[in-house]
């Protein structure tokens, strides 16, 4: 995972270039505030004890608290965890919320695991954590393998050290202070992404072949925004199989499959394909809402898709991300395409202070505000900078978390 973190300060290395900062300030800028690294211990359903590692990085707090989402997977370690947090404040200046950048995760295999293990595990790891997140501090959310359900033991055992605090953890069950179209928010926000860099090259979404990795909470929510704004999806893939239909297919058919079986091998979508040949399947939009650095030298030459809009975050490495710059591919970057997640859990966050909860209309509507008000400001930097929109947003997001870094003052 090292490449992820040296890849993503990179981007911040050229934001500071461009904006003319001073060396110290990129060291500034880099440099996590806070690395919580704990270990978890619980007694497993066989009656063994099992240990997990899990690691909370709180990466700048100059816009406001830290914000990020928390992560279940075999691969987290500190490296990625660093790297994920940095993008987190890129991301919320981006979007231009009053939030700074963290993410936690725990090294663990969730498939292995019971519904009673993951939510010691989850326990554990707020007793841990619970005097350094908050929701004036620190506020996680749901990412991969992580739903709201985890949320919502963290807010109750949050409660036991705190008292009612809903805005500690964003994600939750609308039951216990969630907001109605958290859930769906990611997916949406990628849809408008890609509608908004469309409508910039005066084009739309209708008939555009796209195909997704990942089909999960961003991947499922997605594929059904963007088919509802007539987009065909011709391929789907997840950790199970991947499918190539050229003819289309219905993401409502493909979520019940999933809702029932929990991954889509066992659904005859269409032909089933090579997971490394899926990526490079002819399309006009790819969408990676996976893992990170699935898109990399060895295979950016062999994708044969007309745009990419990344709804994972970091699923293109540095080298590939100039392959498809010289190849003439855009690439809408996640610090803005998958904005949409972290942008409703901001209204979330702000219900849940004032105890004032919105309907589904409004969400909806303040989300497709931050979507195309940050598009604009984006692309505006783009031109101007004449750089690529990944360049442009990460100049949007470290010039905005240096203004407030710098009026605060070093002290
Ligand atoms: P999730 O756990 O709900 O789903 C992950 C999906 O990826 C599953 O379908 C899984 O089978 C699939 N997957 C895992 N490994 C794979 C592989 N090797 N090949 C193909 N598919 C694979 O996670 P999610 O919340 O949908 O997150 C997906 C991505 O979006 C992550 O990069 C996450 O950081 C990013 N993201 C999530 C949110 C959010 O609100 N959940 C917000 C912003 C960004």
């Amino acid at each position: 995972m090292a490449d992820f973190l040296e890849d993503t300060q990179h981007y911040i290395g050229t934001a500071v270039k461009i904006l003319d900062l001073s060396n110290d300030v990129e060291r500034q800028l880099i440099t996590p505030h806070r690395e919580v690294r704990v270990e978890i211990t619980i007694r497993n359903d066989d009656g063994s004890i099992g240990t997990f590692t899990g690691y909370r990085v709180q990466h700048d707090n100059s816009r406001g608290p830290f914000k990020g989402g928390l992560r279940f997977h075999p691969h987290v370690d500190s490296e990625e965890v660093r790297a994920l947090a940095s993008l987190m404040t890129w991301k919320t200046a981006v979007a231009d919320l009053p939030f700074g950048g963290a993410k936690g995760g725990v090294q663990c295999d969730p498939h292995t695991l019971s519904q009673n293990e993951l939510q010691q595990i989850t326990r554990v790891l707020t007793d841990r954590l619970h005097d350094v997140i908050g929701d004036r501090q620190d506020i996680p959310a749901p990412d991969m393998n992580t739903n709201e359900q985890v949320m919502a033991w963290i807010f109750d055992q949050y409660t036991k050290y705190h008292g009612y605090r809903p805005g500690v953890v964003t994600g939750k069950p609308v039951a216990l202070g969630g907001s109605v179209g958290r859930s769906t928010a990611t997916g949406r926000g990628v849809a408008m992404a890609a509608i908004e860099y469309l409508k910039s090259v005066a084009d739309t979404l209708e008939g555009k072949r796209v195909i997704i990795q990942g089909f999960g909470n961003v991947g499922t929510s997605a594929a059904t925004a963007l088919a509802h704004h007539g987009a065909r999806i011709v391929g789907l893939a997840d950790e199970s199989a991947a499918f190539v239909n050229p003819q289309g297919i219905d993401p409502r058919a493909a979520i019940a499959h999933v809702h029932e079986h929990h991954r889509l091998k066992g659904h005859s979508l269409g032909e089933e394909v090579d997971p490394e040949a899926f990526l490079l399947t002819d399309c006009d939009i790819l969408i990676p809402a996976a893992l990170s650095g699935v898109l990399h030298r060895d295979n950016a030459r062999d994708v044969r898709a007309a745009l990419i809009v990344e709804a994972a975050n970091g699923p293109t490495t540095y080298e590939a991300d100039r392959i498809f710059a010289e190849r003439g591919i855009p690439v809408v970057p996640d610090i803005y395409a998958n904005a949409g997640g972290v942008t409703v859990s901001y209204f979330e966050w702000a219900q849940n202070m004032q105890l004032f909860y919105w309907d589904e209309k409004r969400v909806t509507e303040e989300l497709q505000k931050v979507m195309t008000r940050s598009f604009a400001s984006v692309r505006a930097l783009a031109t101007h900078h004449r750089c690529s929109l990944r360049t442009a947003a990460f100049v949007l997001g470290v010039g905005r978390v240096n203004d407030a870094t710098t009026l605060r003052g070093v002290s």
